[in-house]
């Protein structure tokens, strides 16, 4: 998943909380086996290049995760989509080479892009892929899904006082001994070192942050995100970070990937027809920063 998981839980002695953090990363390593975009050998892949061809029957953590990442799609009118994977590839090699994709290439990897194209048989627990030379990548939705399995994995053995985070997405459990809730700071657009200025407090709910702030390239003096828009099949431009608060990783992870390609005005009001879910969206404009908070962020308790 290209990013590094940490763990932070409570346990009765140390032996328990090392046993239950080595099953909870053994679980995260198995899950970057199945979904890993990197990794040519991976179920995620093997399932891409069958694209074109007879269903293939997929784990129950594939099938999981495509599921969600479908409602997703249409509770976001495709702004969030899981078959964006040759878009990203171009947009991944723009990075590198710092040069704009060229547009016949951009034309036929959006040709390839689309969540209708994506079938799912919950029966027969399989995934049929339209077109050959689809791609899926699970890069917007995969980190909240194993912090979600992580958490599961933990309580099973008993721990329910934990966090896990992988990259910018955070799943928490109950509270620290003590405390009323696990403190999240949200680092600011500009200058994301400084000690963040706004701190959540959460208990039994997850956060994940999306934006350019990491992965971006500047091309003609235009900066291009990761992110992809697919109904144009171009990185997002202009600086902007969300931050989605949601019952589970998974979906705060999706969420957020989604609010970024959506703004601020559509963005907000589809986080507002989720349930318990919250945003925080922030855009850098030549006049400073710009927020937009939807509805329910500012019931979250704070520190
Ligand atoms: P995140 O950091 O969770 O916002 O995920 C960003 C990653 O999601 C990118 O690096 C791509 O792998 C993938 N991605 C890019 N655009 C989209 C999109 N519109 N829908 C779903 N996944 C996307
Ligand atoms: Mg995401």
């Amino acid at each position: 998943m290209g990013t590094r998981f940490k763990m932070i839980l409570y346990a009765v002695n140390a032996e328990t909380a090392r046993q239950a953090a080595d099953a909870a990363f053994a679980r995260i390593a198995q899950l970057d086996n199945i979904m890993s975009d990197y990794r040519e050998t991976s179920e995620l892949m093997r399932l891409s290049q069958q694209a074109g061809q007879a269903p293939v029957r997929v784990s129950d953590d594939l099938f999981r995760i495509l599921v969600k990442s479908q409602e997703v799609a249409q509770q976001t009118q495709g702004a969030f989509d899981v078959t964006v994977g040759p878009l990203v590839q171009l947009w991944r090699r723009a990075r590198r080479t710092r040069e704009m994709p060229d547009p016949e290439r951009l034309a036929e990897a959006q040709a390839l892009t689309g969540y209708r194209m994506l079938h799912l048989d919950e029966k027969a627990q399989t995934v049929r892929l339209d077109k050959r030379g689809m791609r899926l990548d699970l890069g917007g939705i995969a980190k909240g899904y194993a912090a979600d399995v992580a958490l599961a994995i933990l309580k099973q053995r008993g721990i329910g006082q934990a966090l896990v985070a992988g990259g910018g997405d955070i799943a928490v459990s109950e509270p620290p001994p003590g405390l009323p809730g696990w403190t999240i700071g949200i680092a600011p657009l500009e200058a994301p070192d400084r000690p963040p200025p706004r701190r959540l407090r959460l208990v039994n709910a997850a956060v994940s942050t999306s934006g350019d702030a990491e992965q971006h390239v500047e091309i003609g003096g235009i900066r291009y995100a990761h992110i992809i828009d697919p109904k144009t099949g171009m990185g997002l431009m202009g600086q902007r970070s969300v931050t989605v608060v949601a019952a589970n990783g998974t979906t705060a992870d999706a969420l957020a990937t989604a609010v970024c390609v959506l703004g601020p005005e559509r963005g907000l009001k589809v986080i507002g027809a989720v349930d318990g879910a919250a945003a925080l969206f922030v855009e850098a404009t030549p006049r400073g920063e710009r927020t937009f908070e939807s509805a329910r962020w500012k019931a979250i308790p704070r520190e």
